[in-house]
């Protein structure tokens, strides 16, 4: 039977000249034993424990080591694309008209308004944003469908911000041997300036993300001005302060504890994972039995089986959650593929080749051992599903919102009475109508009614100046009382009726419905 290109690839590298293979020719050494993994204890059937492990294990003080390479690269982009949003978003200007704010992305609060570039969202249409929170559980799913928590690894703020702060970190108290050694020694004048450079630099960041925050919900250059001569309100300064806490303590000091403990993500993520998935993968069929460099040389000359790993840890040492990817399929995990940069060092560094550690899917696992070839399978039942809804909901709300009205109109009956009775024995129910002008210029608008033939509308407080109008401020509503009498003797005890509003100007419209109320049996 040929040889798969993976298993080829193994038998160019175990006999081309250099590598492991001329080291082998080289050395003088004996075979020396092979290193024994340590098995986890074995699930005890009759008690459920697992053997003698803790059920609680205290925190061990991570030191992640800096890494060059693929994935470490992709991890810089992500961080400065999604910190310059965060931090810059604010400060973009979008012109909407002389009455309305230029901010891009705002929520006004005090105004009930959302906005985002030409998008004006407004209480009513809160529908928009359950819409987008669809999309984005969805596109969650999808990618974890794909290549499992890569949100966890590359876009989930905790990364992102921990990431940030640790490598501040790596600035001012060195890279991990040497931020260890110092920990481990005295407190020196040295050692309390980079300590103290460090925490400065961490609350200098996260009073940024604090102050960024705020930003988001008023017009930011103004209020920069209000902090900077301390004229902001109150609120601004507490929730920049609240802000500045929880970052400085969340990727500061608990770190990788909160994909651990507190994010219900991994659990979820978990449950909604297949074998097609990609996941930071250990080659057990590349890698086992491992064992050191030296000895490994020597297996090899004499044609022992020897894994590629050679228990340098360099995959452990840079993993920011601590884990050893080895061991298998791990919650702390938040797949960054940083062990794979650090592996794919290592495996350069001593000819072997690449990806001892990689982007690999379950079957892929197995598939590998049988020595069989790669098999991706990206387009399956869950993935097509995600991607059906995403898209299914996105036409939606792009259509709501190219046919969306620059109106709106809501009523509501009068609940006590609901009718009375006029001297001259018609009938009048009343209404509170709600008139919403979604532009930013003041417009004029009136009404009229269907469904009751032989009615009179009456507009209360509008007749002032003899006009029968509403006027509505630019990006206002504006409630209005209407009168509906009925001459017609012994109407039935309810009639559907229907509101028409018009642009006095434009004759863009608007309805709503409801019902006209008279006593039952006349
Ligand atoms: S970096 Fe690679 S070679 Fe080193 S211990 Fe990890 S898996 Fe083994
Ligand atoms: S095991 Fe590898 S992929 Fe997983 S968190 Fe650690 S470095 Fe990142």
């Amino acid at each position: 039977m040929s040889d798969t290109p993976d298993v080829a690839a193994r038998r160019t590298y175990e006999t081309a000249e250099g590598g492991l293979y001329a080291l082998a020719q080289s050395a003088e050494v004996k075979p020396p034993a092979l290193k024994t993994v340590p098995v986890p204890p074995p699930l005890d059937p009759a008690t459920d424990e697992w053997g003698d492990a803790p059920l609680y294990e205290a925190r061990r003080k991570i030191y992640p080591q800096r890494v060059h390479g693929t994935y470490r690269r992709i991890k810089w982009a992500a961080l400065f694309v999604t910190l310059g949003i965060y931090y810059f978003t604010p400060f973009l200007r979008w012109d909407r008209g002389p009455n309305a704010p230029d901010q891009a992305v705002l929520i006004d609060l005090p105004n009930s308004r959302f906005y985002f570039f030409f998008i004006e969202i407004w209480p009513q249409e809160v529908y928009y944003l359950t819409g987008l929170l669809i999309i984005a559980a969805m596109t969650l799913f999808l990618m974890n469908a794909i290549a499992g928590r890569i949100w966890c690894g590359y876009l989930c703020p905790q990364t992102v911000w921990t990431d940030l702060f640790q490598t501040i970190e790596r600035w001012c108290e060195g890279d991990r041997r040497e931020h260890m050694q110092r920990e481990r020694g005295p407190w020196t004048p040295e050692r309390v300036a980079r300590a103290g450079a460090k925490y400065f630099l961490w609350l200098m960041v996260a009073w940024w993300t604090g102050g960024a925050w705020v930003l988001y919900f008023a017009d930011a250059p103004t209020l920069v001005y209000e902090l900077a001569t301390l004229q902001a309100p109150l609120i601004a300064y507490a929730w920049i302060g609240i802000l500045t806490l929880t970052t400085f303590t969340l990727a500061g000091f608990m770190r990788e504890q909160v994909c651990l403990y507190m994010c219900p993500w991994p659990r979820i993520q978990a449950a909604l994972t297949d074998e097609y998935a990609l996941n930071v993968t250990y080659r057990y069929d590349r890698g086992e039995p491992r064992t050191s460099v030296k000895k490994a040389t020597a297996l090899r000359a004499q044609g022992q089986p020897v894994g590629d790993c050679v228990e340098c840890l360099q995959c452990v040492h840079v993993c920011p959650t601590g884990v050893d990817i080895r061991q298998g399929p791990s919650l702390g995990c938040i797949q960054c593929g940083l062990c794979i940069d650090a592996c794919d060092a290592v495996m350069a560094k001593i000819g072997r080749p690449p990806r001892l550690i990689a982007y690999d899917t379950d079957i892929n696992v197995k598939r590998h051992a049988e020595g069989l070839p790669a098999e991706f399978r990206f387009a399956r039942v869950r993935t097509l599903l995600y991607v059906a809804i995403i898209a299914g909901v996105a036409c939606i709300m792009t259509y709501t919102l190219v046919t969306r009205q620059a109106q709106g109109i809501s009523v509501l009956h009068d609940r006590n009475p609901i009718f009375v009775r006029l001297s001259d024995g018609a009938l009048r129910n009343a209404y509170t109508v709600r008139v919403s002008n979604k532009r930013s210029d003041r417009r004029e608008f009136t009404l009229s009614l269907s469904g009751l033939p032989g009615s009179l509308l009456d507009i209360v407080q509008t007749r002032d100046d003899g006009r029968f109008v509403i006027e509505v401020g630019p990006d206002q509503t504006r409630e209005v009382r209407v009168l509906i009498t009925d001459y017609v003797p012994d109407p039935p005890a309810s009639t559907p009726i229907t509101f028409h509003l018009y642009d006095v100007i434009s004759g863009e419209r608007a309805a709503a419905s409801d019902y006209f109320r008279a006593p039952a049996g006349g």
